[in-house]
């Protein structure tokens, strides 16, 4: 088959591999219709996790088909079509069955890579390196899923793969970062990352009663399609000072909550300059987190910041003087992907929330060597990217 592989940083290239198989009586094999290109990808293109390997296939935004199941599946049949959650969870540890689905610990063989260095970490994830338990990813036409009774779901004929693809990842991110803001009606969400996952955490807020939502980027067009479609004031923070414009948007008091929707590479962060040396010794250290930081100190006092953003190693000096004396309380973590499934799917089915606005790009499989540089370097207006093996 053909498959999206990893080939070292800045170098993915479209390789003839060959066809996954059932490796345990669990698996299911699924032919994928859609996958898309997240920014989480963007830390692997961009080298920053250590443990890729070349011949990795990426992709863990992916829905299909089912066209082959272990004998120990039974809740799915062949020819199902189905969306399939990021994190593999086992849906029987002591962390699957509290819903901390992200967290299990069953499903990432390579987790004693971080227990040194974290005390503990997460959930195998699709296409993710090996940290993460080198599963092959659904950026490909087929892709095995392990634990299928827990890890597929079904969706409704009615509705396209576009509408519903983004509930493998990025909905329940967004969603999961407003929800940790224990948002009140009448409440400003400050949201640094205008990307897709900022943009669905814009959307997931005012969902979830917040008056006011605030869309931090440096792109035009991102910061248009946050005013457009998630009906958010916008701060280009190149342009303007963020912490003043904030103060002044909320008399002086500071969001309710804000969400780091960036993560560890933030533009401006110097982060760039330690990714070799995050490479060798995964102590990813600089003074100047910029975007987390900002949020820290932009936040009310008694306010959340709420952290989607993806980062790894250690980051240092952070503002915990701030966190403390301002009463922040501070949420972040790969998201719960099953637990928000059939919800957001319901939101979905009624059109009370259309997710597929942020498609910027549909390409097909072959073109993912020129969608990752496109993405990466936020050329040509792309926002999100998806990837079709059947174009
Ligand atoms: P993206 O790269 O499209 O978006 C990131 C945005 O942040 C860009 O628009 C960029 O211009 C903006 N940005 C960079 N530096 C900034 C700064 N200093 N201030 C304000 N904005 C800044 O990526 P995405 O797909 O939207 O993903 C965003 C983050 O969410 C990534 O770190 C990704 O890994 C993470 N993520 C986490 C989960 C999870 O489970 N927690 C799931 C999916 C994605
Ligand atoms: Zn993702």
């Amino acid at each position: 088959m053909k498959a999206v592989v990893w080939h070292g940083k800045h170098n993915v290239q479209v390789d003839r591999v060959p066809d996954p198989q059932i490796l345990n009586p669990r698996d299911a094999i699924i032919r994928v219709t859609l996958s898309g290109i997240c920014g989480s990808d963007l830390h692997l293109y961009n080298g920053i996790v250590p443990t890729m390997k070349e011949g990795d296939i990426l992709g863990h935004e992916f829905m299909g088909v089912v066209v082959e199941l272990g004998s120990g599946v039974t809740n799915f049949s062949k020819g199902d079509r189905v969306v399939v959650p990021f994190p593999i969870s086992c849906g029987d540890c002591w962390y699957c069955k509290q819903g901390l689905w992200s967290l299990c610990d069953n499903s990432n063989p390579n987790s004693f890579m971080l227990e040194k260095l974290y005390g503990d970490t997460g959930a195998g994830i699709f296409g993710y390196s090996h940290l993460y338990g080198g599963y092959a990813g659904g950026q490909a036409e087929y892709v095995r899923v392990p634990y299928a009774d827990v890890g597929l779901h079904k969706v409704p004929e009615e509705l396209s793969d576009e509408q519903v693809l983004f509930l493998t990842d990025i909905f329940p991110t967004g969603y999961q970062a407003a929800e940790n803001c224990s948002i009140r009606d009448g409440d400003t969400v400050a949201v640094w990352g205008c990307g897709p996952v900022g943009l669905l955490a814009m959307k997931s807020a005012q969902h979830l009663g917040a008056t006011n939502v605030i869309g931090i980027d440096r792109f035009p067009e991102r910061l248009e399609m946050a005013k457009r479609h998630c009906d958010a004031e916008v701060i280009n923070y190149e342009e303007q000072d963020v912490a003043e414009v904030l103060h002044h948007m909320t008399g002086g008091r500071g969001p309710d909550a804000c969400i780091d929707a960036v993560g560890t590479e933030a533009h401006g962060s110097g982060m760039e300059a330690a990714y070799d040396m995050v490479k060798q010794t995964l102590r990813l250290e600089s003074d100047r987190p910029i975007a987390l930081r900002q949020l820290i100190r932009a936040c009310r006092k008694g306010g959340t910041v709420s952290i989607p953003g993806v980062y790894s190693g250690f980051v240092d000096k952070m503002p915990m003087g701030a966190v403390f004396a301002k009463g922040l309380t501070l949420r972040a973590g790969q998201t719960h992907v099953h637990r928000y499934l059939d919800p957001l799917l319901k939101l979905i089915a009624q059109g009370a929330i259309d997710t597929s606005f942020i498609i910027t790009h549909r390409m097909a499989l072959e073109e993912a060597p020129a969608g990752y540089r496109l993405f990466n370097e936020k050329k040509d207006g792309c926002i999100k990217i998806v990837l079709n093996p059947r174009l």
